[in-house]
């Protein structure tokens, strides 16, 4: 077993300071149990914590360190920003640099709104959509995560297309009933919803590759129902792509699929590890944001010079000729193997992939498209896989619930070292569900 006794120091003081000793509450390690590793540093594929311990890091900060940790174009733009002053609550070049850079190579993006996160990121796109279209209704995904804004914190009613109720404490249910949750993948479900709300709805919001709940892979024939109809019945359709945004491909999932969304959120890659979120359009539907139009949306930091160094930096990398072809081979490399091992034990055992995003599913079905394919009880292999890799020297994200990325700094040899750990933990999994 690994020596956590800083980090457990730490995880104490800290819950004298924060709800639950952290300020995020996946990271206080509840699913999978034991002490949150602090990290004190990271550097390409490897972090450190404040043990000691060495991890190949496949977590990246749940995404946006595609260029893995501390990657020196990054740093050098942060610094000579930040030696020029934090922030300044005026215009400056750098936010100019950021948005021509992702206007230029993105073909559904005509204008852009830069925010601090994917939550303020797809809040505003909700905004936009309601101002837009004069309606007030969202269709959301059960098994899609939007951030933690009140109208996108709601679970499905009882029976089908009812309206939501909200899956927080705090979130009124009025905000709720303006939800309407459906299931993933299932175009009944939504035509239905559509009919029987028609003229009320402003917007359906997707993670057109949804990861925050496994990765739940649409049929590509749903993703384009859900243009046809939402087009047919002047309802926006946003992508949110704060995931997949620069991660499957310089233009996300609306490039992956080749669909037009109406509004995109961005978040994680944008920022380069640094807190950003934006959301994007038409010159048209985006006129309708203030200063420019009647939707209102501001922001104290938004834009900040550090925050888009970073991002700029970052990007310019994923745009360089084969970086996403190479990302897929890297993923490739790590999966490949450890299939191979689990189909020559015989386990229940999958790894569904994107890009370089994976996902671990303790299971033998073909495709998992809804959250209700996926089956609690399997989150206790994952549990003690989670413990064996740490223990081997392999970090991922503390919940079977949440993918898993690669960075363009994991090397050969590391992927395959994490290889060998991932069979070996799976092994020890299995051996302890027997
Ligand atoms: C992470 C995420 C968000 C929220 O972004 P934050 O920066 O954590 O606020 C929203 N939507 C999706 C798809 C995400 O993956």
């Amino acid at each position: 077993m690994i020596n956590r006794s800083r980090s457990a120091a730490l995880f104490d003081k800290a819950k004298t300071l924060f709800p639950g000793g952290v300020n995020s509450p996946v990271r206080a390690f509840g699913a999978v149990g034991g002490t949150p590793l602090f990290i004190e540093k990271g550097d390409g594929a490897v972090i450190t914590d404040a043990d000691g311990n060495r991890f190949i890091d496949y977590c990246c900060s749940w995404g946006p360190l595609i260029l893995g940790h501390n990657h020196p174009a990054v740093r050098q733009n942060i610094m000579e920003a930040v030696s020029k002053g934090c922030s300044f609550g005026a215009p400056t070049r750098y936010e100019n640099e950021l948005a021509e850079l992702i206007l230029d190579n993105h073909r559904y993006l005509e204008r852009i709104r830069f925010v601090s996160s994917g939550t303020e990121a797809a809040m505003s796109a909700i905004r936009l959509a309601r101002g837009v279209t004069g309606r007030s209704k969202i269709i959301k995904f059960d098994g899609c995560y939007h951030g933690h804004v009140d109208a996108l914190l709601v679970k499905a009613g009882s029976g089908l297309a009812t309206l939501g109720t909200s899956s927080s404490a705090g979130v009124p249910e009025a905000y709720a009933r303006e939800t309407i949750v459906l299931p993933l993948n299932d175009r009944e479900a939504l035509e239905e919803a559509v009919l029987q709300y028609k003229d009320e709805i402003a917007c359906v919001a997707i993670e057109p590759i949804p990861a925050n709940n496994g990765l739940l892979i649409q049929d590509e024939s749903f993703l384009k129902f859900v243009r046809e109809i939402t087009r047919r019945e002047g309802i926006v359709l946003l992508f949110d792509e704060v995931i997949s945004g620069f991660r499957v491909g310089f233009e996300g999932a609306a490039g992956y699929y080749g669909i037009q969304p109406d509004v995109m959120a961005f978040g994680k890659i944008i920022g380069g590890g640094m807190p950003v979120g934006a959301y994007g359009s038409s010159r048209e539907i985006m006129a309708h944001i203030a200063p420019e139009g009647p939707v209102y949306q501001a922001g104290t930091l938004s834009g900040n010079p550090v925050a888009m160094a970073a991002g700029a930096a970052q990007l310019t990398e994923c745009i360089k000729p084969g970086f996403y072809q190479d990302m897929e081979a890297r993923t490739a490399r790590l999966v490949d193997p450890i299939m191979a091992h689990a189909k020559n034990q015989g386990y229940a055992f999958s790894i569904f992939t994107r890009g370089s995003i994976f996902w671990l599913a303790f299971s033998d079905k073909v495709h998992i498209r809804k959250s209700s394919e996926i089956d609690p009880d399997s989150m206790k292999y994952f549990n003690v896989l989670h413990a064996e890799l740490l223990n081997r020297g392999v970090y991922l994200g503390p919940s079977g619930y949440e993918v898993g990325f690669v960075s363009a700094a994991h090397t050969n040899d590391q992927i395959d070292e994490s290889a060998e750990a991932f069979k070996a933990a799976l092994d020890a999994a299995y051996q302890a569900a027997e």
